[in-house]
């Protein structure tokens, strides 16, 4: 009788990445699953990512997560992209297809998928983005893939947000505009959707807010943090007061990390099962 003790191997190339929690959430779905996987939480620095990616082939790993500093330097690496992928220029996700690495961005996916949980519609809304990141980017181009009707970025840096709507314009026809964050921002009173795509919050930083005029927030909107870590941000609490949806930055998580289930196993993820491991990590 022969029996397999070779386990399939995932995981996380990035750094910092200590603290990074996706591990415990894919753990947990396949253990649930009863898969035999292994996610790896993998400290790569900038310039070893080329030895990294030739061990991942080498050691046929079935896929990885690229966090910072690697989404859009390991493009150079992968055979195949998704449409998404190649407009947003940038990948958190990598299957391994018999050798072949093929690339997609399930940020921005995981985002629309929690809005979508939360009976929030985009097609045909008025979005406000906070931010021109990489998070920003991913959650905006997949708005305006998804039917959004206009997109303002509101970044400090005008380069980044002047790329980022040119970008939007060109690669999606969505109509985009950029404001300069060069002042308390006033959210126009027609948005649908107010979006804090910036680190603002973030642990340790939880007493920052994005610097907008909270009295400008209305009962009317749907205001998101893709902030996780409090994923009750002050930004999502001065909303709540205004009457507004909020919808915080864990459902982004567990969506984008059961597609990467999904992508790497081909099986349905258990996302209950996964979104009750990470609130468990976080103690919620
Ligand atoms: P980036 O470094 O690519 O972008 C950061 C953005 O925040 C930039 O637009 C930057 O503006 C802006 N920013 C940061 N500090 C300030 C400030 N003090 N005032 C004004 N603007 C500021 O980071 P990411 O896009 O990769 O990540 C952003 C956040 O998204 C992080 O908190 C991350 O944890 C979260 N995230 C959450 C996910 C989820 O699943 N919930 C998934 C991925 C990310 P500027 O261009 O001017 O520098």
């Amino acid at each position: 009788m022969s029996r397999n003790y070779r386990a399939e191997l995932v995981g996380v190339f990035g750094n910092p990445v200590d603290e990074n929690p996706t591990g415990v959430v894919e753990e947990a779905a396949f253990a649930e699953m009863k898969l035999d996987f292994r996610y790896l939480t993998i400290k790569v620095e900038k310039e070893n990512l080329c030895a990294a990616m030739s061990g991942l082939k080498a050691f046929h790993m079935r896929g990885i997560n690229l966090t910072i500093p690697h989404k859009v330097e390991v493009l150079k690496y992968l055979d195949e992209l998704s449409e998404a992928a190649k407009i947003i220029g940038a990948v958190n996700v990598v299957v391994n297809r018999d050798g072949k690495l093929w690339g997609e961005n399930t940020d921005g996916k995981g985002f629309l998928l929690s809005l979508k949980n939360e009976k929030a519609e985009v097609k045909d809304k008025k979005i406000v983005i906070l931010g021109a990141g990489g998070a920003a980017k991913a959650i905006s181009v997949e708005c305006a893939l998804a039917g959004a009707k206009q997109i303002t970025v509101v970044n400090r840096s005008p380069e980044r947000g002047q790329d980022l709507v040119k970008l939007i314009s060109e690669k999606t026809g969505a109509e985009s505009r950029y404001v300069s964050w060069d002042r308390t921002f006033e959210v126009p009173s027609e948005t649908d959707i107010l979006i804090n795509g910036t680190s603002i919050g973030l642990y340790p930083d939880v007493n920052s807010k994005p610097d907008i005029n909270y009295d400008t927030v209305t009962s009317s909107m749907a205001v998101c943090d893709v902030v996780f870590n409090d994923p009750n941000t002050l930004f999502l609490q001065e909303a709540a007061k205004r009457g507004a949806h909020t919808i915080n930055g864990l459902g982004m998580l567990v969506n984008q990390g059961a597609m990467n289930f999904s992508l790497w196993t081909g099986r349905e993820a258990p996302v209950a099962v996964m979104e009750n491991a990470l609130k468990k990590e976080f103690g919620l």
